[in-house]
């Protein structure tokens, strides 16, 4: 089989590999659709430690081409999808319910991190019981791919938002993390969203996804934007989904007593420690809460946000904005790192 490999630091290449076989707990799936995602592209410039000629991809689904011995209730041929998260769901963190730091921290991100992503024509899914989620026949492939990290990735992002129905919230950035974070927010009875964004697409899919302000950062500090427009109060909530050093700041300054910070931006190519701006932060008396988190897996997790999906509260291919043939997705990756022609979501076909 071919597959979408880091042959080393820098580097990326399709390779040949040997068509994985299941063990007792395993699923293979034969890849249909996946996404880009920009981890991969943190990945590939050095922000992970992976072993050189790991297959890259976390964000793929489609149809049971092997079955491990101990899996039942699924059947060969079966559309299915996993989340980018793949915990044991046995563990003690796993029990106490923190499945995403399976293991230890960040220990449910398995694909590329501790075994082969599934950016390749064939992949395996651990825990197969746990992990593995058929996609409803009302629900296209295109659709159901964004539920693997974008969505549910965003949604956490909201969710620790912890919101009132009314409270008010911003999200830094709106790429599809960002954008997702917007349709949870949105949901979930946010009043009034304010998404920061510079780019014009970008802007234009975070209006259609229920932002109801628009902040262009590049007219002036966003902080101050947002304040303007809350008559110097600030937000209830703020959600981080960039990674910089900058709008985490910014997100412990735009936030009111009592505000909450939802990070789900990654920030590992940062090499400083993360600042606290004190002010903001009341000298560490403002009641305002950090909450941190990895996107979470497992098959219910899946079928909430499938059943969104196919209620029509939102469509999340909206967000793809490029289709490349597995071919050629050396192209989709180098047009993700560069950020080039509007580029939000590439969409990889089998
Ligand atoms: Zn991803
Ligand atoms: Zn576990």
């Amino acid at each position: 089989m071919k597959a979408f490999v880091m042959p080393e630091g820098g580097q990326t290449d399709i390779v040949e590999k040997p068509i994985p076989q299941p063990g007792p707990n395993d699923v293979i799936v034969k890849t249909t659709h996946a996404l880009i995602c920009t981890s991969d592209v943190h990945t590939v410039k050095g922000a992970l430690p992976v072993a050189n000629g790991v297959t890259l991809g976390h964000e793929a689904l489609g149809v049971i081409h092997a079955i491990g011995s101990a899996v039942t209730g699924f059947t060969e041929g079966q559309r299915v999808a996993v989340n980018a998260v793949t915990p044991c769901f046995e563990c003690r963190y796993c029990q106490t319910g923190y499945t995403s730091q399976c293991g230890g921290p960040l220990g449910g991100y398995q694909y590329t991190a501790q075994r082969d992503g599934n950016m390749a024509e064939y992949f395996v899914v651990p825990h197969a019981k746990a992990n593995l989620a058929p996609i409803p026949d009302d629900i296209s492939s295109e659709a159901a791919v964004y539920a693997c990290d974008m969505l549910s990735t965003g949604f956490m992002g909201a969710e620790h938002c912890y919101l009132r129905l009314g409270d008010t919230a911003a999200v830094f950035a709106q790429g599809a993390v960002g954008l997702s974070a917007t349709i949870g927010l949105s949901l979930l009875g946010a009043s009034r969203i304010f998404a920061v964004e510079s780019v014009p697409n970008r802007q234009e899919l975070s209006k259609a996804y229920g932002a109801t302000d628009i902040i262009d950062f590049s007219e002036g500090d966003a902080v101050e934007q947002i304040r303007e427009a809350t008559d110097g109060e600030g937000v209830d909530a703020a959600v981080e989904a960039l990674g910089f050093p900058q709008t985490w700041e910014s997100c412990l300054r735009v936030t009111k007593a009592g505000g909450r910070v939802s990070n789900i931006g990654y920030h590992g190519e940062n090499p400083n420690p993360l600042q606290v701006p004190l002010d903001a932060f009341g000298l560490g008396m403002a009641d305002k809460s950090i909450h941190s988190g990895l996107c979470p897996g497992g098959n219910d997790r899946m079928q909430r946000i499938f059943a969104l999906i196919r209620t029509g509260r939102f469509d999340p291919t909206r967000m793809t904005t490029h289709t490349f043939a597995f071919d050629d997705v050396g192209d989709g990756f180098r047009m993700m790192r560069d950020k080039e022609d509007g580029i939000i979501k590439p969409l990889i076909t089998f």
